[in-house]
């Protein structure tokens, strides 16, 4: 949510209160309300009056006072609504139930194999493995906004069909076939473009960034000015694909030398035959083939941020699951990329995503928050 999008020409004033105290940090006093959206003070208790009777807003906290009276402040009801956002990958779906603050409510992950023809059963399998999430949850189906779906492939504009998900070996195929026993509203969304969302949303800026996806397929979104930049075919910022060598490991797009073949930790997994935790642990005791390949991994990912940098100038962020072990490696990523940059003086605009785990699931799910604070 962009920070100030409570004074948005065209807003009801019930909405502008609403987004003011969203997005407010902090203590959040009537007063100030009334004053930021400009209205008076009857009119404010007016609302407020339909907003805590709808169970979306609630008295919370108290100022700090040096005397006399102290006056309660406002916050929404995050758990108001409830959304789940879906992150489906190669052998792996990741369900995350959220909140209008978009914190975790619940989290699984489990296996689901998905190369193959997409048939009604994935879409029966999928629509069942929510049921027993929601219900091993306890999460109100009463409060569910809906079901976002991330896939790792490009998928067209009107979100109805995956153009080409290579590391699921799927092309030209009907988002209906996965989605339609799902009993809720649904939506889906490239992966990437899903967590570059969240990022920006998380970060309440108006500001550029370039948001690089680092999970088995490696993907990105890009943002102008806090505003996500989708290009002229939905195709941007599919940054696994640039080319850093001609020639190099093959890709899972047919081509050779694309970047993610050197940074996807399916390098990792599938190439040293160990988990992400165990292969961050040896590198951590200097494993000479972990430390190797972590450092080969590194200075291709510093290549990578170089171009990307290069073509936009702005933060470049880090995110997905692999960023999650990144944080120790920060300084020495950074090194790389300032060796390889005439044009900078330091590589902080390297960054991590300020969304801690499970940024691509929590992007999955963000289209239904978006959606209903907007609607309020
Ligand atoms: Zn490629």
């Amino acid at each position: 949510m962009q920070s100030g999008s409570f004074r948005q020409p065209g807003l009801s004033v019930r909405s502008r209160i609403y987004r003011y105290i969203y997005e407010a940090r902090g203590f959040c006093s009537r007063q100030a309300v009334a004053n930021a959206c400009g209205i008076s003070m009857p009119t404010l208790y007016q609302n407020l009056s339909e907003l805590m009777e709808a169970g979306l807003v609630r008295s919370s906290g108290e100022e700090q006072s040096t005397g006399g009276r102290k006056a309660q402040g406002l916050d929404i009801v995050p758990d108001a609504r409830i959304a789940v956002g879906i992150a489906v990958s190669e052998h792996h779906l990741r369900l995350i139930a959220m909140d209008l603050r978009l914190r975790e409510l619940a989290y699984r992950m489990l296996p689901f194999d998905l190369i193959a023809e997409l048939s009604g059963t994935h879409s029966a399998e999928l629509a069942a493995v929510l049921e027993r999430f929601l219900d091993d949850n306890a999460i109100d189906r009463g409060r569910l906004l809906g079901v976002g779906v991330t896939i790792p492939g490009l998928i067209t504009k009107d979100h109805a069909s995956i153009l080409n998900a290579p590391t699921l070996n799927l092309e030209n195929v009907q988002m209906e076939a996965l989605l339609r026993d799902i009993p809720y509203p649904v939506y889906a969304e490239n992966d990437a473009t899903a967590s570059g969302h969240a990022e920006c949303f998380v970060r309440g800026e108006m500001e550029n960034l370039a948001y690089l996806s680092l999970e088995n397929g490696i993907g990105g979104a890009v943002v102008i000015a806090g505003v996500p930049y989708a290009g002229d075919d939905a195709k941007s910022g599919e940054f696994g694909h640039i080319c850093i060598e001609p020639g190099g490991l093959p890709c899972t797009c047919g081509k050779h030398g694309c970047l993610e073949p050197y940074i996807t930790p399916k390098r990792i997994t599938d190439g040293m035959g160990v988990t992400l935790e165990e292969f961050f642990a040896g590198a951590e005791r200097h494993n000479p083939a972990y430390e190797s390949l972590l450092y080969d991994m590194l200075r291709h990912l510093a290549i990578g941020v170089n171009n990307i940098h290069m073509m936009l100038d702005c933060k470049v962020v880090l995110g997905g699951f692999l960023a999650e072990y990144l944080q120790p490696y920060l300084p020495v990523l950074r090194q790389y990329v300032l060796a390889g940059n005439p044009f900078i003086t330091n590589a902080d605009f390297v960054q991590l995503s300020v969304v801690p785990r499970h940024i691509t699931p929590l992007g999955a799910g963000l289209y239904f928050v978006r959606e209903f604070i907007e609607s309020v």
